[in-house]
C-alpha cells in the first residue's frame, strides 16, 4: 500500500511532506478511530505519539491541515485504486477464498447519507424541499461490499450519488443511475472475479437483471411484495402447482431456537430473463419465554436452485443486512465518525477523506479477524475492540517503540490467517 501512496499525483506549489505521507495521515487518523482532524493534530503535538508514530509507519505525520490542501486537489480515484489494490492482494492469497458462496465472492450494494447540510456545500449536493419550504442538502453515497459470513465487509468501489456536471433544471442523480456507474467500475476494476451481487428491493427492474448477465454476475435480490407485477402472477400460480417444492432447517443457539421453512420455483420468466425465486418464513422462539415471532424473506436469483440449495441462496441474500449492521453501522458509530464533516466546504476532500475511512477500516478489520489478534482478545485478554484502540491510543503517547523491536517484528515473513 505505501507503494501506491508514493504515487498519489501531486499538485502542491509547497511540497514539506512527501505524497505518502499524506496519504497515510489521512488513513491512520481513520485507523485510530480519531473521530475528527482536530483530535489527530492534538496527538500529534505529543513528542511521543509522533515519534512513535514515524517508527511505526517510517514517515512524519503532517499537520491535518497539510493533508486538507492535499485532498483538495487530489482525484478520488487514487486513493481508491489503493483500496481496490489491497482488496485484489487479499483476493490473490487466497485470505478471503473460504468465504465464497458456492464459488462466488458475495458482493453488496447498497446506499447510505454521508452528511447534511443547512445551505448548500458545493455544487455537487443533493437537495431536497420539504412541504413547509425549506430545503436541506446532503451527500448519499453508493458502495459495493465484499461480505463474509464472519461480519466483514470490505469496500471494493464506491460511487457517489451526486449532480456534478448537472445543470440546475436537470433531475437529481439517484441511486439506480449511480448503480449503473458502479457496476463498470466494478468491472473495471475486478473484470473476472466471479461474484454474486445481493442487493436490496429497490434492484430487481431489467435494467439489473441486464447488467448482471452482461457482466456474467449471478445475483441473489430481494424481491418486495408490490414490485414486478406480471411475474407475481406467475408466482402465485406456480407456488400451488409446485407446493412441494420446501426444504425445512432448525438452528439452535444459547438463546432462541430457529426454524427456517424454504419454498422455490425455478425458471420463471420475466421479459427475456429466467430467474428462480425463494421464499423463507423465520420462525424463532425464545428458549427462556417461549415468545414466538416470524419474519418472511423473498429473493430472487439466476443461481441454481433445489430443495438443498434454497436455504443457501436466502441465507446469503440476507447477509445483505450486514452492510448495514456491520458496515456502515460500524463506520458510523464505532469511532470512525463516517458522518462527522471532514471537510465541510469541499466535495472533494470530502471523497478522499471516505476512501481513507474504508482503506482504514479494512485494515482494522484484517487486525481484529486476524488468528493472533482475535485469540488474544477472545481468550487472553477478555476485553473489547474500543477498549484495545483505547489501549493502542495510551500504548502510543506512554511507551516508546523501539527500533530493534520493530524489526523482529518484520524480519520474519508476515502472513493473515483469519478467523
Ligand atoms: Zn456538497
Amino acid at each position: 500500500m505505501s507503494q501506491d501512496l508514493v504515487t498519489l499525483s501531486d499538485f502542491r506549489q509547497r511540497k514539506q511532506y512527501r505524497t505518502q505521507e499524506l496519504g497515510m495521515a489521512g488513513i491512520a487518523m481513520f485507523m485510530f478511530k480519531e473521530g475528527s482532524r482536530n483530535a489527530f493534530n492534538n496527538e500529534r503535538k505529543d513528542p511521543r505519539f509522533r515519534d512513535n508514530y514515524n517508527k511505526l509507519f517510517g514517515l512524519s505525520l503532517p499537520h491535518m491541515d497539510s493533508v486538507d490542501d492535499f485532498f483538495r486537489q487530489l482525484p478520488e480515484t487514487e486513493l481508491e485504486k489503493v483500496k481496490v489494490n489491497m482488496v485484489s492482494h487479499l483476493i490473490r492469497k487466497k485470505v478471503l477464498e473460504s468465504w465464497k458462496f458456492r464459488g462466488h465472492y458475495v458482493v453488496a450494494i447498497d446506499g447510505t447519507g454521508m452528511a447534511t447540510f443547512d445551505q448548500r456545500h458545493c455544487d455537487s449536493c443533493l437537495s431536497k424541499t420539504s412541504k413547509n419550504g425549506v430545503t436541506s442538502y446532503f451527500h448519499n453515497v453508493l458502495e459495493a461490499k465484499l461480505l463474509t459470513t464472519s461480519g466483514m465487509s470490505l469496500s471494493i468501489a464506491t460511487e457517489w450519488i451526486s449532480n456534478e456536471g448537472k445543470k440546475s433544471y436537470q433531475k437529481q442523480d439517484c441511486e439506480q443511475a449511480a448503480f449503473v456507474r458502479l457496476a463498470a467500475k466494478i468491472k473495471n476494476y475486478f473484470p473476472r472475479l466471479p461474484i454474486v451481487m445481493v442487493a436490496d428491493g429497490l434492484y430487481p427492474k431489467a435494467g439489473f437483471f441486464n447488467i448482471c448477465r452482461q457482466n456474467n454476475w449471478k445475483y441473489i435480490v430481494t424481491l418486495k411484495d408490490g414490485s414486478l407485477k406480471s411475474l407475481q402472477e406467475e408466482i402465485s400460480w406456480e407456488k400451488r402447482v409446485n407446493h412441494k417444492q420446501k426444504s425445512e432447517i432448525t438452528r439452535v443457539d444459547k438463546t432462541t431456537v430457529t426454524i427456517l421453512n424454504c419454498q422455490w420455483l425455478k425458471d420463471l420468466s420475466y421479459r427475456e430473463h429466467t430467474l428462480n425465486w425463494v421464499e423463507c418464513i423465520e420462525e424463532n422462539t425464545s428458549k427462556k419465554t417461549g415468545e414466538k415471532h416470524w419474519q418472511r424473506f423473498v429473493h430472487l436469483t439466476n443461481m441454481d436452485i433445489d430443495s438443498n440449495l434454497c436455504i443457501g441462496i436466502s441465507d446469503t441474500g440476507r447477509l445483505r443486512q450486514k452492510i448495514e449492521n456491520e458496515g456502515f453501522n460500524a463506520q458510523k458509530n464505532h469511532g470512525y465518525a463516517l458522518e462527522h464533516k471532514y471537510s465541510r466546504v469541499d466535495f472533494q476532500a470530502m471523497r478522499n477523506y471516505y476512501q481513507c475511512l474504508q482503506i482504514a477500516h479494512i485494515i482494522n478489520q484484517l487486525v481484529v479477524a486476524s488468528k493472533t489478534i482475535n485469540t488474544l482478545l477472545k481468550k487472553t485478554w477478555k476485553f473489547t475492540e474500543k477498549h484495545l484502540w483505547k489501549r493502542l491510543l495510551s500504548f502510543m503517547s506512554e511507551v516508546a517503540i523501539f527500533e530493534s523491536e520493530l524489526t523482529n517484528l518484520t524480519a520474519s515473513r508476515f502472513q493473515i490467517r483469519l478467523e
